[in-house]
């Protein structure tokens, strides 16, 4: 499937309704794999196709969705081709500028695992997007890299890419180089017996009408023409341009009906398929034509019809932008409500401090980054003592309302306002962990000393009553080498010990951390016996 989807990608064909079944199949063999990246692709290229028969306000909100899927899970070669897709849509809604940034993003998306032939497509669509925005001494440099990339892989390609350099300076005006480039293109596929399509021999013609060699012209778009119909292919979107272009060469030779035969061809063929941005220039050109032979009844109905299909290209324009600003939009919104979920999936809906899973997430990456920086993390872990007492002798309401209340003191410890990435979180039941970093492990016991202190000073009598509320409390401070589990096993024992002691206490000596979890002996209560 993947190989299916990557010769598909490279080069649709000739024959899109097939293409665009077939994209629709695999897309729904990917789904039943499971395989989204797989089903992705397969819609991306049912928008290519979308895109070429003109489709445009409904395939940008797809691609900008599949745009935000590549870049949400780091997925390189989707975030290419999505860009690069995008770019093809707003070249064809007439914005060059977009178009160029959305190239430069595919390139940019580009690494060492990109095929060479997916690496020209998106070289070609860079020097095409150069090109059009009127930068043509970069679009010419990149035609060469084009150039000599396509070298490499076929002839098709190589003559392809040519054309492409060709048609760019013909759009400059530089006629001379143009042809260069055409005699070239010729000399290179000739040599290898390569049969020119459509698109090439259109480009041959619009230059040798820049040159003035319009029975040449002529020639060329009937040999394009005649070749179209002997094979039978269905270069449906290319037909119209060429036939337009054979009838400019029959209006400059003065062959007027045969041009405005032409033009009629051209005519049916964009309103059996919808090409609108072809019809228009045909439209104008066939009010021309009339207008040239006397014919002004019919050169006033036919710009009438130039100016409605104008007006429609327009409005398709201006639905696709307004369709990409929504999907911009609701792409933005998404991302948003994924940040809200992944940030209240990293706290403790009791007390909104953070959880155990963040505190998996930051604490190594905190660690790392003092061991490089050679400062010193402090860890500490607060337990309430006889919190049971509470519940059982209160309530476990109130019990909740103890835990919210002393979270809420812990939460100012590590001072939001200096350096420090320090963080309180809830390690779960009446146990929370404290990091400070960015002072020293004096300072850092200090102001732990200070908490207990006003926890203990606290009036808890509204709450509580009779019952006092207090933490003890384990600290220890990293080293370079220090791993999360160490630490914290560290700071265990330390409140181990500060339990032992009698509770309502810092204990930060340097311990052995206790091999398991162990329950607390009570300590005699200070006074009694
Ligand atoms: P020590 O001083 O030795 O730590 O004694 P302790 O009573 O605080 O410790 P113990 O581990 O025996 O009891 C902890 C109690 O905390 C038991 C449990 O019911 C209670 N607890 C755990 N989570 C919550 C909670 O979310 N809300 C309330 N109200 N109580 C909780
Ligand atoms: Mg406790
Ligand atoms: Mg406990």
């Amino acid at each position: 499937m993947a190989a299916e989807l990557q010769s598909m990608e490279i080069k649709i064909g000739h024959d899109l309704e097939t293409a665009f079944d077939r994209a629709v199949a695999l897309e729904q063999a990917a789904e039943a794999l499971g395989d989204t990246v797989l089903a992705l692709r397969a819609k991306l290229v049912q928008v290519d196709v979308q895109t070429r028969w003109g489709e445009l306000s409904s395939v940008i909100p797809v691609m900008w969705q599949a745009n935000q899927w590549a870049a949400e899970n780091d997925c390189r070669p989707l975030l290419a081709r999505s860009h690069l897709l995008m770019a093809r849509a707003y070249r064809d809604l007439g914005d060059p500028a977009s178009s160029l940034e959305h190239t430069v993003r595919s390139m940019e998306a580009l690494d060492e695992h990109t095929p060479p032939r997916v690496r020209l497509t998106h070289l070609m669509r860079l020097a095409d997007a150069l090109g059009e925005t009127g930068s043509v001494d970069a679009a010419r440099e990149r035609y060469r890299q084009a150039e000599r990339l396509a070298a490499t892989i076929d002839v098709e390609r190589h003559v392809t890419t040519i054309n492409n350099l060709a048609y760019a300076e013909y759009e400059a005006g530089r006629h001379d180089l143009a042809w260069e480039a055409v005699e070239r293109m010729l000399a290179i596929g000739t040599a290898h017996g390569h049969e020119f399509d459509v698109l090439i021999l259109d480009t041959v013609a619009r230059v040798q009408i820049a040159l003035g060699h319009h029975d040449e012209a002529v020639m060329t778009a009937q040999t394009a023409l005649q070749m179209n119909d002997d094979q039978g292919l269905q270069q449906a979107a290319a037909l119209p341009e060429l036939l337009l272009t054979l009838a400019i060469a029959q209006r400059h030779l003065g062959t007027l009906p045969q041009a405005q035969e032409s033009l009629e061809r051209a005519r049916l063929i964009c309103e059996e398929h919808g090409f609108v941005r072809i019809l228009v220039q045909v439209l104008q050109e066939q009010a021309e034509l009339h207008a040239a032979t006397g014919d002004h009844r019919r050169a006033f109905e036919t710009y009438k019809a130039y100016h409605a299909a104008e007006r429609e290209l327009v409005s398709r324009q201006q639905e696709a932008r307004a369709r990409t600003r929504q999907a911009m939009f609701e792409a933005a919104e998404a991302r948003r409500e994924a940040e809200l979920f992944r940030e209240q999936a990293r706290r403790d809906p009791l007390t909104g401090l953070r959880n155990r899973r963040y505190v998996d997430e930051h604490l190594p990456e905190l660690l790392s980054t003092a061991a490089v920086t050679g400062s010193t993390v402090t860890v500490a872990l607060v337990d309430l003592d006889h919190f049971k007492r509470i519940n059982d002798t209160c309530s476990h309401d109130v019990g909740d309302q103890v835990l919210v209340a002393v979270a809420k003191m812990l939460d100012a410890v590590p001072d939001p306002t200096c350096t420090g990435l320090g963080f309180a979180a809830r390690m779960g039941g009446e146990e929370f962990l404290i990091v400070l970093d960015g002072m020293s492990p004096a300072a850092a016991v200090a102001r732990l000393e200070d908490l207990r202190a006003s926890i203990a000073a606290r009036s808890w009598a509204p709450l509580t009553g009779e019952l006092p509320v207090t933490v003890s409390i384990g600290v220890t401070a990293s080293h370079p080498h220090s791993t999360q589990g160490e630490l914290i096993a560290l700071a265990d024992a330390n409140l181990y010990t500060a339990k032992n002691k009698g509770r309502n206490r810092v204990c930060a000596t340097s311990v052995t951390p206790f091999p398991e979890r162990r329950r607390y002996r009570d300590a005699p209560r200070p006074g009694a016996g």
